[in-house]
């Protein structure tokens, strides 16, 4: 069985290459070419002056020689910066041509490698470019989700490089009353961290092809690669990378953290993937009769156990942290993925950048591992990753209604949820999480349905102004929860992704820019505007009270009491003896014994923030649908 032969000592012990030269390394004089292929009897470099798979442009094969662990190397002397090229090996008699598993620029599609001078995509001022973050603990972080192409495709958005990279860079962008938006409406709530949805080299989108398409991007093709649909050309392979580049100075400029989102657990075809072209089945999980196993639910998963495959997912993570400066990763199913290989990238990338913040979906999955003795990176393992946060599903789905059964009511819909399993929620300590910097706590993302349409589906009864109320109810517990809080672009403005005859796209991940696009002239109306002002509260509260954002459960239980209370939808907690919050998810006000003092509320159901919306002593009436929060009088 091929798979066997990968995952045995003998062939790791033979064949794993250490070094860090593998794909293209440029310098004026001359390009080294090297290529781990262990099974190949010859391998050629292939140099063209296009990346487009365009006849005649061919300039010459560089035979390449035999090397260490399986390698083969090429060298050519001149400056190749800006040429094009492919691997051409021959593999059990027969001959593949591919793009370069290490490539870190490609032309049109990802179908060429890119010889690049990496120094020349730099923008002005890269060299003082940081994490305006840097040194925060993770409990600090407010995470923005978003897809490049939503923030900026729509009419309304005023930005001229629609669903471009450099859209993101537009400042003093405004839709309809002047009221701002894209980056400045980003910049204007006061998140930490914007998380963009895959921006490497993915292939479910054409390149050449102008008319609007859309995809979220979960189908990888180059690793080390920007996609190029967002570039304003994606023929030159040097243009991505620098808008990409400019895209994340002009973030970092505005006080705006990075992170990507990064997709190892699966590949878009794993015939045709150029790793597994150059060693057959080598990246991929095969079965014992050698057929992909599929416990990505996308065709392949990572074969992350063995050494070469390792490497190259620590390399790839590594790369983009040093070149791009990217700031945190979300790993898309990291459950498929091995708690070593994890560990390795975390303890790598903080070598160079002890900032980097480390999360993603540690579900529980059937991972068919070709090695004994791995554990894979899931929410059950998550005391062997101990610096990796994993996104929290009770949170949500205790919050909101399971993801599974649109119907389903959850905590602020009215359900009736146990307070336990709530209290553990807000304080950051279900049952996994080995402290509350490995709870990202969220109530929606980009799957499933938004925050809105969950609770429009779930309650048929209800009237909008209630389902409203149900919203920021929800935001407000989540934003003074311990742990790290996440929301998916646009919640804070009602997001709703509908297809009509009061159906709503819980998958959108292929749907048209008119389901997915941000539609910023929804800030033109109160319910929206007020909406997003709640959010924009909330955050600068959290921020303002280091008390909301501990990093262990022992600082958490030395700081905060659950205060019970007799109704079964109302939660109430005390934190450092000056913050009481309650949360009431029933319909009805609710009246709550306060603790001896003073108290000014800061949060009530319709506004949020430092402000002092009015004071209470002895009780204070929380309205129905609502959460209040308030701070002892000094
Ligand atoms: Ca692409």
């Amino acid at each position: 069985m091929v798979s066997d032969l990968f995952s045995s000592s003998a062939f790791e012990a033979r064949y794993t290459y250490q070094g860090n030269d593998l794909g293209a390394s440029w310098t004026p004089e001359k390009t080294l070419f090297r290529v781990w292929a262990p099974t190949a009897s010859a391998v050629a470099v292939h140099l063209y002056r296009s990346g487009g798979e365009i006849s005649g442009d061919f300039i010459e094969a560089l035979e390449m020689t035999a090397d260490v662990n399986g390698t083969w190397l090429a060298a050519k002397y001149g400056d190749l910066n800006g040429v094009y090229y492919t691997y051409a090996a021959d593999i059990n008699g027969k001959r593949v041509e591919v793009c370069d598993p290490y490539a870190k620029a490609v032309g049109v599609n990802g179908r060429r490698a890119m010889v690049i001078d990496l120094a020349s995509t730099d923008p002005d001022g890269w060299e003082n470019d940081a994490d305006p973050h840097a040194g925060d603990p993770i409990t600090d972080a407010v995470i923005y989700e978003l897809h490049i192409r939503d923030l900026s495709v729509d009419a309304s958005s005023g930005i001229r490089n629609k669903g471009k990279y450099l859209g993101l860079t537009e400042t003093g962008t405004a839709g309809k009353k002047g009221i701002p938006t894209g980056l400045d409406h980003i910049k204007d709530l006061g998140i930490t961290h914007l998380q963009i949805l895959p921006m490497y080299d993915y292939g479910s989108v054409d390149e050449s092809d102008p008319r609007p398409q859309f995809n979220w991007g979960y189908d990888p093709v180059n690793y080390n690669a920007p996609e190029g649909s967002y570039a304003s050309d994606p023929y030159d392979g040097a243009v991505r990378i620098r808008e990409l580049k400019q895209m994340i100075k002009g973030l970092h400029d505005n006080g705006i953290s990075v992170v990507m989102d990064v997709v190892y657990n699966h590949v878009f075809d794993a015939d045709s993937f150029c790793f597994n072209q150059l060693v057959p089945a080598c990246f991929s999980r095969t079965d014992s009769s050698g057929h992909y196993t599929d416990g990505s639910g996308c065709g392949n998963e990572t074969a992350s156990e063995r050494a070469m495959v390792s490497k190259y997912i620590v390399d790839s993570v590594k790369y983009w942290a040093q070149e791009y400066h990217i700031d945190g990763f979300r790993f898309d199913l990291v459950g498929l993925i091995d708690t070593v290989t994890v560990n390795e990238i975390i303890r790598q990338v903080h070598a160079v950048n002890p900032n980097v913040i480390f999360y993603g979906e540690g579900w529980n999955m059937p991972a068919a591992v070709t090695k004994e003795g791995f554990h894979m990176a899931n929410q059950d393992h998550a005391d062997k990753v101990p610096e990796f946060a994993f996104f929290n599903d009770t949170f949500r789905d205790s919050l909101r209604g399971s993801v599974f059964l649109e119907a389903e009511k959850g905590y602020i819909s009215g359900a009736c949820v146990p307070k336990e399993i709530l209290e553990r929620c807000w304080m950051g300590a279900t049952q996994w999480a080995q402290s509350p910097a490995q709870s990202i706590n969220y109530i929606s993302c980009h799957d499933n349905h938004t925050l809105m349409d969950k609770i429009t589906l779930s309650t048929p009864k209800v009237s909008r102004a209630a389902r409203v109320r149900m919203c920021r109810l929800a935001a407000a517990f989540t934003m003074t929860a311990q742990g790290v809080p996440f929301f998916q672009a646009g919640e804070e403005m009602l997001r709703s992704k509908p297809l009509g005859d009061g159906a709503y796209d819980h998958n959108s991940y292929t749907s048209p820019d008119s389901v997915n696009s941000i539609k910023w002239d929804k800030l033109s109306k109160a319910e929206y505007r007020t909406t997003c002002g709640y959010y924009k509260g909330l955050i600068a509260f959290r921020k303002a009270h280091p008390a909301l954002r501990r990093m262990t459960h022992a600082e958490v239980g030395g700081t905060v009491v659950p205060i019970s209370h007799c109704n079964p939808h109302v939660l109430s907690f005390l934190v450092g003896g000056n913050i009481f919050a309650v949360f009431n998810a029933d319909r009805k006000a609710v009246e709550v014994r306060l603790p001896e003092g003073t108290w000014n509320i800061h949060v009530n159901g319709d506004s949020a923030g430092l402000d002092i919306l009015g004071s209470a002593k002895d009780t204070v009436r929380v309205a129905g649908i609502s959460a209040m929060i308030l701070k002892k009088k000094q």
